[in-house]
Order: structure tokens, then C-alpha cells, then sequence
């Protein structure tokens, strides 16, 4: 997989790509990350990509040009063109997933200031919001979507890593605990220490339960449950109205 990244911060993108995971992605060939600074794609004199906008009122606005510039100069057609924007679509595992899985390039676009000229948009395929929340800019926005995409390409992190992980089943993940086994009297669930490993399995998946009706409970309304899950539920229902 291969990501571009269009930003007016090329740094911050770099802080972030040479750590951890994304770095070790990058090694193994798993992906390869490409950063390219807008400001080399202006024909305007002194570097300018933004402006003023038209009508009036503050804030600088980016221009369509360069934009469009440094998208038609990495565009292939197995690329994909995302906007990062508050007023996008708002990313999710099943996203990231999708892309993981069914995309080969993957260019990104970093606003700031105001945003964009609103003839970018002609420009993109699909139009990416990470909440709603206004940032600075998208560097941030870029690097959620990178992180959490290449994550999930085969062989950047162990398969069984995801299995179980939050969202895999619009469930969240279970309950993980380590050392010590009493912190303060807090003392780990006594199964986990048992050695039992149906035991384990069997309070995994509840946890998963448990935590996605204490926390995410409209997770729930997507997943067909068991006959023994709804009964599990049902009874943590009745606890917490006792
Ligand atoms: N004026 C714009 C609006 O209210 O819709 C906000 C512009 S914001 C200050 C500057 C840039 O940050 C955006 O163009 C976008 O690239 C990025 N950005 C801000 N919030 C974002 C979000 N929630 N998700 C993705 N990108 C975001």
C-alpha cells in the first residue's frame, strides 16, 4: 500500500511515520509513504498556495491550483483521492478496513487555515472527517487514517492481534489485565489465572459484551447476538437495575 501525503507540513508528518508501527511497516515493505510539500506545486511567485476569499471575511483560504497540481502529478489509476475535511464522511474501522484490504494507493490531502476552495472537491473521491471537532489542520486527520489503515495490512501486526479487537463484530475489545495481580486490593479475575482455556474464552467474549453495553450499547443493534448472549445481557440489564 502505498500513501501520498499533500501537506503544508511535511515535518509533522515525518515526526510521526519514523516511530513505532508505521516505521516498521515502512522497513518490512508493507508500505512505503511518500510526502509532498504543496508548496512546490504553486505557480504562484513566493511559494503562495492560499488567499484571500472572495466575499470577504477572515481566515486564509488554500487554492484550488495547487492543489489540483500536486493531485494530477501522483494520480494513477489505482489511487484514491481523500480530502481531509470536518464536513466529511466520518472514518471508522470499517474504513480502514475496506481500504486495507482494497486499495493500493491512498492520496491524502491536508487543509488549513480556512479549508479549501470549494472547487477542490471536484477534484477528490471521497471527502474524510476524523469527529466532529475543528482542527488546525489535517496532518493530524492524515495521520489517523494511516496509522489505523496500515495497521490493518496483512502482516504489519500479528492476525490474532485483531481478532478480538474493538469494532471486529461491533463489539469492543475484553477486559486485558497484567502484573500485579493485587494492585491496592484490586485484584485480577481470578479465570485468567487459571490456566482453563475454555474458561478464558468464555469470559473474553463476555467481557467483550459487557463492555460494549456499558460503553457502546448502539454497537449492540448491529450484531446478531446468541441465545446465550441475549441471556448474558439480559442479566447484566437486571443487575444494573437492581
Ligand atoms: N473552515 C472549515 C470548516 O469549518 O469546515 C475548517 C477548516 S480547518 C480549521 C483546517 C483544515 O483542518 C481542514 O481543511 C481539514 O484539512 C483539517 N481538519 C479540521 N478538522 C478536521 C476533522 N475533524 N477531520 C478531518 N480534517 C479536519
Amino acid at each position: 500500500m502505498k500513501f501520498t501525503i499533500i501537506t503544508l507540513f511535511p515535518n509533522l508528518i515525518k515526526s510521526y511515520i519514523s516511530e513505532s508501527i508505521i516505521k516498521r511497516a515502512i522497513e518490512k515493505n508493507k508500505v512505503d509513504i511518500e510526502i509532498v510539500d504543496l508548496r512546490n506545486y504553486t505557480n504562484y511567485s513566493h511559494n503562495q498556495v492560499d488567499d484571500y476569499q472572495f466575499g470577504g471575511g477572515k481566515g486564509m483560504v488554500l487554492m484550488v491550483e495547487p492543489i489540483v497540481n500536486a493531485i494530477e502529478k501522483y494520480k494513477t489509476n489505482e489511487s484514491l483521492v481523500i480530502l481531509t475535511s470536518p464536513q466529511g464522511k466520518t472514518w471508522n474501522q470499517k474504513l480502514s478496513k475496506n481500504y486495507a484490504n482494497n486499495c493500493k494507493h491512498i492520496i491524502i490531502i491536508c487543509g488549513h487555515y480556512e479549508g479549501f476552495d470549494e472547487r477542490v472537491l471536484d477534484y477528490v473521491d471521497l471527502e474524510v472527517s476524523i469527529g466532529d471537532y475543528v482542527l488546525t489542520g489535517g496532518e493530524l486527520a492524515s495521520l489517523v487514517l494511516v496509522d489505523s489503515i496500515t495497521r490493518l495490512i496483512d502482516g504489519v501486526i500479528q492476525n490474532e492481534s485483531h481478532l478480538n479487537e474493538s469494532f471486529e463484530n461491533n463489539l469492543l475489545d475484553y477486559s486485558v489485565y497484567t502484573k500485579p495481580v493485587d494492585f491496592r486490593g484490586k485484584v485480577v479475575p481470578e479465570v485468567l489465572l487459571s490456566g482453563h482455556h475454555a474458561n478464558i474464552e468464555k469470559f473474553r467474549h463476555e467481557s467483550r459484551l459487557k463492555n460494549t453495553y456499558l460503553k457502546r450499547p448502539d454497537l449492540l443493534n448491529e450484531q446478531e447476538l446468541s441465545k446465550t448472549d441475549k441471556e448474558f445481557l439480559n442479566n447484566l440489564k437486571n443487575r444494573k437495575e437492581e
